[in-house]
């Protein structure tokens, strides 16, 4: 039996969201640098995906790697009851400073998923410590993806990934979710109709609404605009529940501005964090709450306490390599490549949009996508393109029919010009 890195993975590793039978093997990564990563038989792929939407400033990053590395020579790990440290702290303070209003209480935990089980949680404590027993419920939007725990997935429902687990998640009411793309002219109509249908779940029972804001990711990168955001919000308050985003994708200047909620101008009352936090280098996930929530915690009993905790909850590595994430993305440099990365998406799917073969074109600051037809996500259409950018040295992965660009920041403009070349190829446009 062979030792090679394929074949002991053939034997001993299970991949996620892989269908193992038919998918072809997997790619071996032995390096990475920038936008590209390097793949064991020689190749080099441009990651037009951030590597599952983690990686903001290229791979490998010096800068980030050299914080991670003098971190750990220091302190790796340490029990976050009853410590803190420099990282956390520092961290938890220029995230509070960077959200807007009171959203200054940061709880951490270790990716997405748990992200979003804190806010569910503490959403639900924070009523029953008010001694508001009666406000229980979940309210979410259809098509929404918010991780693949219990809880996640309950809020998640509908982005149609969860048949197997369906008698165990908890009921969750959907709301409708007014998509909208470049040209759209019946946005305001969809949107009107979507708020109302909010307004007439919202009640007195329901503790909190979650939402993806100004983009679904998972569902297919749908869009919203910032003024159903801001009529969400406004209902949300109106009813006195709690409003989450769910800022995991688009946190960290993915949509432009360093946070949706800034963008949509809309101050939540938690906010969910991951992915891009430690610059795609760490899993580690953040919550952040606005400080009058935290308040509801405080009490002489340790039940009014949130009694929720990882073993790896704050670690330093992590925090470390989001501290130097930030100096990163807050320098002028990475603000004037993320304008100029949007400007080349508006400019060729403009043009794409022009050539009457795809449909749906839209852009939020790092984020094109475009759809090539219908269907669901075993759409082969997406698969054929997928293909043709590997052959031309480009990590693509449609969502079935959509097809969308979401680089690392530092891709060069000449690049993300030649990934554009390249789908119009493969659609003939
Ligand atoms: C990826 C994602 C999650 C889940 O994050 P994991 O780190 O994969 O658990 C939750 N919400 C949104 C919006 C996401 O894109």
């Amino acid at each position: 039996m062979s030792d090679s890195i394929l074949d002991l993975d053939r034997r001993h590793v299970w991949h996620p969201f892989t269908q193992e039978q038919t998918a072809p093997p997997p790619m071996v990564a032995v390096a990475a640098k920038g936008a590209s990563l390097f793949t064991e038989d020689g190749r080099e792929l441009t990651d037009l995906v951030s590597s599952w939407w983690v990686n903001l400033h290229g791979h490998a990053h010096p800068v980030i790697a050299a914080a991670v590395a003098e971190q750990a020579a220091r302190l790796e790990q340490v029990i976050f009851a009853d410590f803190t440290h420099a990282p956390a702290a520092r961290l938890a303070a220029r995230l509070a400073a960077l959200l807007p209003g009171d959203l200054d209480r940061v709880f951490y935990s270790d990716n997405g998923s748990t992200a979003v089980e804190v806010a569910l949680k503490v959403a639900l404590q924070y009523f029953g410590n008010r001694g508001e027993d009666g406000r229980r419920r979940l309210l979410a939007f259809e098509g929404g993806y918010h991780g693949d725990t219990v809880g996640a997935m309950s809020v998640g429902r509908s982005s149609g990934y969860f048949r197997a687990w369906e008698g165990l998640l908890f009921p969750v009411e959907m709301a409708p979710y007014p998509v909208t793309w470049i040209g759209d002219a019946a946005i305001a109509e969809k949107e009107a109709v979507a708020l109302a249908a909010l307004e007439a779940a919202l009640g007195d029972d329901v503790a909190a609404v979650i939402i993806e804001p100004l983009i679904q990711g998972a569902s297919g990168m749908r869009m919203c605009r910032p003024e159903f955001l801001r009529g969400v919000a406004e209902r949300v308050r109106k009813a006195g529940a709690l409003l989450v985003f769910d800022e995991v994708m688009t946190g960290f200047g993915r949509t432009g501005a360093p946070f949706a909620c800034i963008k949509a101008g809309v101050t939540p009352d938690m906010v969910c964090l991951s992915k891009g936090l430690t610059g795609g280098f760490l899993p580690m996930g953040a919550t952040v709450v606005r400080e009058p929530i935290h308040q509801a915690f405080l009490g002489e009993s340790v039940r009014q306490a949130f009694l929720h905790g990882h073993s790896y909850t704050a670690n330093p590595l992590g925090c470390a390599a989001g501290l130097a994430s930030l100096d990163l993305l807050l320098g002028d440099d990475c603000r004037a490549r993320i304008a100029a990365i949007e400007a080349i998406h508006l400019e060729r799917l403009g043009a794409l949009a022009k050539g009457g073969k795809i449909r749906h074109p839209r852009v939020t600051g790092t984020i094109a996508a475009l759809d090539l037809g219908e269907g669901d996500y075993a759409s082969s259409l997406g698969g054929k393109v997928r293909k043709a950018f590997l052959d031309r040295g480009f990590l693509l992965r449609p969502l079935g029919p959509v097809v969308y660009f979401l680089p690392p920041y530092c891709i060069e403009p000449a690049e993300l010009h030649r990934a554009w070349d390249t789908l119009e190829t493969a659609i003939g446009g």
